[in-house]
C-alpha cells in the first residue's frame, strides 16, 4: 500500500497550492469570472492592478479560505485600484479578506456595495474587510444629484452589510455618504442570530444631514430582530462629523459592546435603541457645543454605561427615556405592543462617566407611561454653567432612578436637592484626560494610505496640539 501513498499526496499538495493571480482593469472580464468561479484555494492571492474597474456589477464570492491561508483580494498597491459604478459585491464564503480598495464613487447596483450574503440566507462569516476607502459612493438616482426629469429612488442604498459570523471591518475610511441608508449595517438572521463581528479602528468622516430617519452611521439589527443577542463589539474608531441624522450609531439588538470610539463634532448620538444588556464603555464625545451633538440615549434594560466622557455637547449627554412598554416575553402580543416602539429603561448601570458642559441631562422624557426602573448613577461627574440635570415628572420618574457619591460642580453655585450628589469646590480638570481619550482614539485609525483620513485626524489632533 506505502508506494501508492507517495504519488497521492504529491497530487494532493499539487492542488493546495496557493497562487497570485494578477488583473488589470483591461482584464476586468477575466477578474469577475475568477471571482464567481468558486475555483480560489485557501492563500489565494487576486492582486489588481493599478487603475479604475468601473461597473463591476455583481460579484458573488462563494470560495472558502482558512484561518491560516485567508483567500485575499487586495489592490496591489493601497489606494490605486479604484472600484466605481455600479458594484455589488456579494460574499457568501469565508476566510476571504478585501484590502487596500479604495471604492469611489461607485454605488449599489441593488442594495448594497458590500454584502457578506450570496444568495438569500447563505452567509459569509470570517471575513474581513480591511485597509479599504468607501468615499463618494453615492447613487445617482437616488442621491440629490438626481438626473434631471428622473424622479430620485427614495430607498436607500447600504455600504457594508455585515451577516454571518465572525466578520471584521477595520482601519478603513468612509466619508460623503448622502444617499439614506447605512454605512454599516448588521442584521441579525431569524435563528441562531449570534454574529460576533467586530467593527474597528475606522474613521467615518463627513456625512451630510440626510434631513430624516434612516442615515444612521452603525446599526446593529433592527426592530423585529432586537430580542437577539448580536455580540458585535464597535470599538476604537472616530466619528467626525456624522451628521447624517440624529443617531450616529442605532443598537437594535443585545450583548453588544461598544467602547473606546471617539465622536466628534457629530450631530447626533450613540443610542441603545432596542435590545437589551448592551455595553457602552470608554467611548469620549466631544461636541464643541454645536447644535445636535448629543452623548448617550438609553432605552431597554440591562444596560452597563462606564467610563464615558461627554464634553461640551450641544444636546444631551445622556438621556433615559421614558417607556410605552414593558420588555417583551414570548406571550407579548407584538401586534399590541410592536418592537418598534420604546421599553421601560429598567435595570441599568450608570457609573463612572463625565458630563462636562452638556446642554442637557435628561432623565424621564418622551411620551408612554413606564418610568425608568432600577437605574443607578454611581460616582459620576457632572459639571456646567448651571443645574443642567432634567428630570421630568420627577414624582413618577424619581423612585426608579438611585443616585450613588455623584460629583457635581454648577458655575453659579446652585446646590442639588437631591440625595446622591456630592458637591465639589471647583471644577476637576478634566482636559487632560480628554487629550489623552482622542490620542488613544486617533492611534490608527482609518485607512492611513488616504489623505483625507489622515487629514481628518489631523483636524481633530490640531485642537489638543497633538502632533
Ligand atoms: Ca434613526
Amino acid at each position: 500500500m506505502k508506494r501508492f501513498l507517495f504519488p497521492l499526496l504529491c497530487v494532493s499538495a499539487f492542488f493546495v497550492n496557493a497562487a497570485d493571480y494578477y488583473f488589470t482593469p483591461a482584464q476586468q472580464s477575466a477578474l469577475v469570472d475568477k471571482l464567481n468561479s468558486g475555483t480560489l484555494k485557501p492563500g489565494d492571492n487576486i492582486i489588481m492592478r493599478d487603475g479604475t474597474y468601473n461597473n463591476l456589477g455583481t460579484i458573488t464570492i462563494d470560495d472558502r479560505g482558512t484561518a491560516t491561508d485567508t483567500i485575499k483580494i487586495r489592490a496591489e498597491h493601497p489606494g490605486k485600484a479604484i472600484i466605481s459604478g455600479e458594484t455589488e459585491l456579494k460574499i457568501s464564503g469565508s476566510y476571504i479578506e478585501l484590502s487596500g480598495l479604495l471604492f469611489n464613487k461607485a454605488n449599489a447596483k441593488n442594495l448594497c456595495i458590500i454584502e457578506l450574503q450570496g444568495e438569500e440566507g447563505k452567509y459569509g462569516s470570517n471575513c474581513r474587510i480591511t485597509n479599504c476607502v468607501m468615499d463618494d459612493c453615492n447613487h445617482p438616482l437616488r442621491s440629490e444629484k438626481a438626473v434631471k426629469g428622473v424622479k430620485p429612488i427614495t430607498v436607500s442604498e447600504y455600504w457594508i452589510a455585515l451577516h454571518g459570523k465572525n466578520n471584521r471591518v477595520d482601519h478603513c475610511y468612509f466619508a460623503n455618504k448622502r444617499v439614506g441608508g447605512l454605512v454599516v449595517q448588521v442584521w441579525l438572521p431569524d435563528s441562531d442570530a449570534v454574529n460576533n463581528h467586530l467593527i474597528d479602528h475606522n474613521l467615518f468622516g463627513f456625512r451630510q444631514p440626510y434631513g430624516g430617519n434612516g442615515a444612521e452611521t452603525i446599526r446593529i439589527g433592527n426592530s423585529w430582530s432586537s430580542q437577539s443577542e448580536s455580540r458585535t463589539t464597535v470599538e476604537d474608531n472616530v466619528f467626525l462629523h456624522c451628521d447624517g441624522e440624529n443617531e450616529i450609531i442605532s443598537v437594535k439588538s443585545g450583548y453588544n459592546t461598544v467602547r473606546g470610539n471617539l465622536f466628534f463634532e457629530s450631530r447626533g448620538g450613540l443610542v441603545c435603541r432596542h435590545g437589551h444588556n448592551n455595553i457602552l464603555q470608554s467611548n469620549t464625545f466631544i461636541g464643541q457645543n454645536l447644535p445636535g451633538t448629543a452623548g448617550i440615549r438609553l432605552i431597554n434594560q440591562g444596560h452597563t454605561v462606564y467610563d464615558n466622557y461627554c464634553g461640551r455637547l450641544g444636546d444631551f449627554g445622556l438621556l433615559v427615556r421614558m417607556g410605552v412598554f414593558e420588555k417583551p416575553t414570548p406571550d407579548t402580543d407584538l401586534e399590541k405592543e410592536p418592537l418598534t416602539s420604546y421599553h421601560r429603561a429598567e435595570n441599568i448601570n450608570i457609573a463612572n462617566n463625565s458630563f462636562i458642559d452638556c446642554k442637557v441631562i435628561d432623565l424621564g422624557s418622551g411620551y408612554g407611561d413606564k418610568a425608568p426602573r432600577n437605574v443607578r448613577m454611581t460616582n459620576n461627574y457632572f459639571c456646567n454653567s448651571g443645574n443642567n440635570i432634567r428630570i421630568t415628572k420627577p414624582e413618577t420618574v424619581m423612585p426608579g432612578l438611585n443616585f450613588i457619591d455623584n460629583r457635581y460642580y454648577w458655575d453659579d453655585r446652585a446646590p442639588m436637592r437631591i440625595t446622591g450628589f456630592i458637591p465639589l469646590d471647583s471644577r476637576e480638570n478634566t482636559l487632560s484626560a480628554e487629550r489623552q481619550r482622542v490620542l488613544k482614539a486617533v492611534q490608527g485609525a482609518g485607512a492611513q494610505w488616504y489623505t483625507p483620513s489622515n487629514d481628518n485626524l489631523k483636524y481633530i489632533t490640531d485642537k489638543y496640539n497633538i502632533k
